[in-house]
């Protein structure tokens, strides 16, 4: 692979020249982050960080904020808890070139160690101004209303993702790590009672028609996804992962997928009031459990809220969803519905998941954003944008009609 594969362009490579001039500063990092336990140096050979890589998502927030002089400090250096580095955390940018973000951390030091790209990063993905805090807030008794009990909703949803202390995120995690995630929630689940005890489902040994079943009905989530696989969260698959759920399946956690942990509430029709208030029972008992059985929190940032593998999930790492028919809207175009959704601060999705596709008029619509407000605010929006939305529909049906 000649040297021109890893720049963007000449003026790019021009840049890195004189990124080189600093390498005294890199050697000088590398020691430091050695002395402070931080983290240790990768290249063993190598005097400092690996060749700037080529971009392939110019567009994306890692073409921005991942820069040659970033790189020359940064490159280098792997972190202590799974030894991650900053190519890996980029590894779906330089792949791809549709990405808008385009990075995931691999543990809960990638934050800190390569904070010079993810803060910048993560602030202006987020929109958030100098000093913020993120404060959660899962009092469902705040939420004002409901969906509109004539809007045709199938199915309503909330996750949150949840990551140990100690433990690597999934692009970083190793084998180990995993395994020790698995075996841990193995017991901390035997511990849930009432509506939320339930069983642990491995994946490795699971029917092939079961696995399909649980996919078809929405519960489990499925292995393939590009970003997934590039960012190095399909290794060793699919060993350590699995789904706990309980009996009626209206409470369910993911171990290991995107997350370590993503707590699930869900059921039929629109009551998001009753699957939120279930959903903040669920993650309270969980977090009890584990800490119960290990000692170990929730990892939890005074300023970045609940710690995620992909910083667009940082804060409340909450998605509120409803499946809900808007047959007027497909009819006048998924790109309106889509820029509409923008408006009203909520995400439309096909039925089968984020990399699923879509199904007839049956959208998955959440809440946009997931830091910079709180669980009971990021609700609100996804009732009153799903309400919104019916309300035009119906409209829209009704000018349709008339055509
Ligand atoms: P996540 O944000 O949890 O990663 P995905 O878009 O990957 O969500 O979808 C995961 C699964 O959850 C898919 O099978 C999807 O159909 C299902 N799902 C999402 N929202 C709902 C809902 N409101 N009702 C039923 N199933 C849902
Ligand atoms: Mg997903």
């Amino acid at each position: 692979m000649g040297l021109g594969r890893y720049f963007n362009s000449h003026t790019e490579f021009g840049k890195f020249n004189s990124a080189c001039a600093t390498l005294g500063t890199v050697a000088a990092t590398i020691i430091y982050f050695k002395m402070s336990g931080g983290s240790k140096k990768v290249d063993a050979e190598g005097a400092g960080a690996p060749p700037f890589p080529l971009i392939k998502s110019t567009h994306s927030l890692v073409a921005k904020h991942v820069t040659p002089e970033k790189w020359s400090k940064l490159g280098g250096l792997a972190t202590k808890t799974s030894g991650f580095t900053l190519s890996q955390a980029i590894a779906c940018a330089v792949e791809f070139d549709d990405q808008h973000c385009g990075i995931y951390a691999g543990d809960e030091d990638s934050y800190k160690v390569f904070a010079d790209v993810f803060d910048p990063l993560i602030m202006e993905y987020h929109g958030l101004p100098e000093g913020f805090k993120h404060t959660s807030d899962m009092d469902h008794t705040k939420i004002v209303g409901n969906i509109d009990a004539a809007a045709p909703v199938h199915s309503t949803r909330i996750r949150v993702g949840r990551s140990i202390e100690g433990f690597g995120l999934s692009p970083g995690i190793t084998r180990d790590q995993r395994l020790g995630v698995e075996k841990l929630m193995g017991s901390a689940f035997a511990k849930l009672e009432g509506d939320l005890s339930g069983k642990y489902f491995p994946l490795l040994g699971m029917l092939e028609a079961d696995r399909q079943q649980l996919v078809d009905d929405h519960f489990l989530f499925v292995s393939g996804d590009k970003n997934l696989i590039a960012a190095g969260m399909e290794r060793d698959w699919p060993e350590g992962r699995g789904i706990f759920h309980n009996a009626d399946k209206s409470f369910l956690v993911w171990v290991n997928e995107e997350d370590q942990l993503r707590i699930i509430s869900m059921n039929k029709g629109g009551d998001v009031k009753g699957v939120f208030s279930k959903l903040a029972r669920g993650i309270q008992a969980v977090g009890d459990s584990v800490m119960a059985e290990s000692g170990r929190k929730f990892m939890l940032d005074e300023r970045l809220g609940y710690l995620h593998s992909c910083p667009t999930n940082l804060g409340t790492g909450m998605r509120a969803s409803v499946h809900v028919d808007l047959p007027g809207w497909t009819k006048e175009g998924v790109d309106k519905l889509k820029a509409r959704c923008e408006e009203l601060n909520v995400q439309p999705r096909g039925t089968r998941g984020e990399s699923g596709g879509q199904t007839g008029c049956t959208y998955d619509i959440s809440n946009k954003h997931r830091l910079g407000y709180s669980e009971v605010q990021l609700v609100q929006t996804m009732i009153d944008g799903v309400n919104t939305l019916y309300a035009e529909d119906v409209a829209l049906q009704k000018k349709q009609a008339e055509a």
